[in-house]
């Protein structure tokens, strides 16, 4: 989509720090980090949202296994030292979805409280 931020950055257009690619997905750093690891799993594909992704069941699947292998090789397992991690996926800017390209915030490397504000 042209005027879309991370699909520039899906593209290399934008510069961002990124962590991993797959066939399906870019992995990159969120620019204002709300946690110690703080990544963006990305499709490549554009989509607003998750709900307009839905009706590509397999692609939003392969979304969020490639969101955990980041969390994984960011060191963030259950069993590890800092105990686990969060996948947030804000749908709609009444709870704070600011980009509408699908994304996934993975963050973990510090406590967090539940439920979320
Ligand atoms: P949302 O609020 O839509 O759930 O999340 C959007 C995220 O994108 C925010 O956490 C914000 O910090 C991040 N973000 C916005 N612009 C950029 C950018 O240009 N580069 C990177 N790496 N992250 C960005
Ligand atoms: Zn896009």
């Amino acid at each position: 989509m042209s005027d879309c931020l991370f699909c520039a950055i899906v593209a290399g257009v934008i510069p961002a720090d990124i962590v991993s690619r797959t066939e399906h997905s870019v992995a990159f750093r969120d620019v204002n980090p709300q946690a110690p690891v703080h990544i963006l799993v990305v499709p490549i594909q554009h989509s607003a949202d998750l709900a307009a992704m839905t009706d590509d069941r397999p692609a939003a699947g392969h979304l969020m296994a490639d969101a955990t292998a980041v969390a994984q090789a960011e060191g963030l397992s259950p069993d590890g030292e800092v105990g686990g991690y969060r996948l947030v996926l804000n749908t709609g800017a009444g709870v704070g979805q600011s980009v509408f390209h699908t994304h996934v915030h993975v963050l973990g490397g510090r406590d967090f409280a539940w439920p979320p504000g």
